[in-house]
């Protein structure tokens, strides 16, 4: 079958992420119509997580594109671009305090920056409670997409957008993410600068990493007078269930980690004892390096599900400049076919690059050295 005119496609994108959102505003703005699906219930029905820096040469870019830059740094924290280093006392052995007007990588939460995606776009265009169970259809198209409710969709490009556990991927790729051996559990502080005042002068107003070579942390202030702490360790997977914990054990979670980091000062371990509400365990996964694929007309992917990386702050920039350079190549191409070439032509060795050079880079993330952790700052 001869790829459809972009016109006369029907473009489905799976996952309303940063990346699926992001090509689904584009598309608009250029006449194109698309349809977002996600397996979220609808869109305030998961915590959306930590804060994210926007870097002026790619999250930015695409915040441009999408006609938001001026939305986004209405929303943005600047000065959330402070970075501290700690050591395990909790003394400052570096610390960047960003210049008046720097804007290089100011922050957003990510529940803001998805809403101010979504309130862009045209009404209906994300279908909610839509989980992608498998894609059939020939390679030429058209493709069906089966949804786990039992429903069935036809389209004519799918865009797996659907981050690091990919139900589009295997439709072009047999790759699996591999888990990196280290873990982030993640910890909240609320009210912080009265109920968590020491927390917060340790912190800052922007982030604060800290490592002994074995185990680590990196807290991050968010909006609203909230603090995140992802306490990094290296071991199995399963190491709550391991030592006969349950995921939801706060109190046991709490004694194993007060005895690991038990040489660490009493006011660096309030990051650890003093959260509110339960830990929240999120293993590091990545791609294998080099991932690519072979061009299908049908099906591609961006952000995690194309390549999937240890989080050091690169992940939702490179998402969201692959779903621009992808919404611009459907705009200006005569064919589906012909525009996911040249989307792929560019976005897949730009990540490969990316991938090779945080291959491993999880492990830097403990590292007591701040030179090994040089990529960018531990971003979580
Ligand atoms: C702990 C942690 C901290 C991080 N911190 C940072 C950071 O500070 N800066 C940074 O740049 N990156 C960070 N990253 C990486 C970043 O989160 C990702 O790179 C980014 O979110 C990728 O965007 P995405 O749109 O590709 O996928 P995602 O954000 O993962 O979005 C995928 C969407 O697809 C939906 N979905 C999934 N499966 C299905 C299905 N089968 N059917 C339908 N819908 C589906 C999901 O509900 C979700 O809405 C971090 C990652 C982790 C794990």
């Amino acid at each position: 079958m001869n790829s459809p005119a972009v016109a006369h496609a029907r473009i489905g994108i799976i996952g309303a992420g940063p990346g699926g959102l992001t090509c689904a505003r584009i598309l608009q703005r250029h006449g194109i119509a698309v349809t977002v699906y996600d397996r979220d219930p609808g869109p305030d029905t998961r915590n959306q997580g930590g804060t994210l820096d926007l870097h002026a040469d790619n999250g930015q870019i695409a915040l441009r594109e999408a006609g938001l830059l001026d939305e986004f740094f209405r929303l943005a924290r600047p000065e959330g671009q402070e970075m501290r280093r700690l050591d395990p006392t909790g003394r400052t052995t570096f610390r960047h305090v960003p210049a008046a007007d720097e804007l290089f990588k100011p922050e957003i939460d990510r529940g803001q920056l998805r809403d101010l995606l979504l309130e862009s776009l045209e009404p209906g265009t994300v279908r909610w409670g839509h989980t992608l169970d498998t894609i059939g259809g020939p390679a030429d198209g058209p493709r069906q997409l089966h949804f786990a409710d039992g429903t069935t969709v036809e389209s004519d490009l799918v865009v797996g957008a659907d981050g690091a556990f990919s139900r589009v991927r295997p439709a072009v790729s047999r790759a699996v993410p591999a888990y990196t051996g280290v873990s982030f559990l993640e910890a909240w502080f609320d009210e912080v600068d009265h109920r968590h005042p020491e927390i917060a002068a340790l912190v800052g107003p922007g982030g604060a990493a800290a490592a002994d070579g074995e185990r680590g942390l990196f807290a991050q202030r968010n909006s609203g007078n909230h603090i995140r702490v992802h306490l990094i360790r290296r071991g199995p997977v399963d190491w709550i269930t391991d030592n006969g914990l349950g995921t939801d054990d706060t109190d046991g979670i709490r004694a194993l980690l007060l005895d690991e980091f038990a040489h660490w000062s009493p006011r660096m371990r309030r990051m650890i004892t003093d959260n509110d509400g339960r830990y929240v365990d999120r293993p590091l996964f990545a791609l294998p390096v080099p991932h690519a694929w072979e061009h299908s007309p049908t099906v591609t992917l961006l952000g995690d599900a194309a390549h999937l990386m240890p989080p050091l702050g690169v992940g939702v920039n490179l998402a969201m400049l692959d779903a621009t350079e992808l919404a611009l190549a459907l705009a200006r191409a005569a064919t589906v076919g012909d525009a996911v070439r040249g989307y792929e032509k560019t976005m897949l060795p730009r990540s490969i690059e990316t991938a090779a050079a945080l291959e491993g880079a999880a492990e830097d993330l403990l590292s007591a050295d701040p030179a090994d952790c040089d990529h960018d700052e531990p971003r979580p």
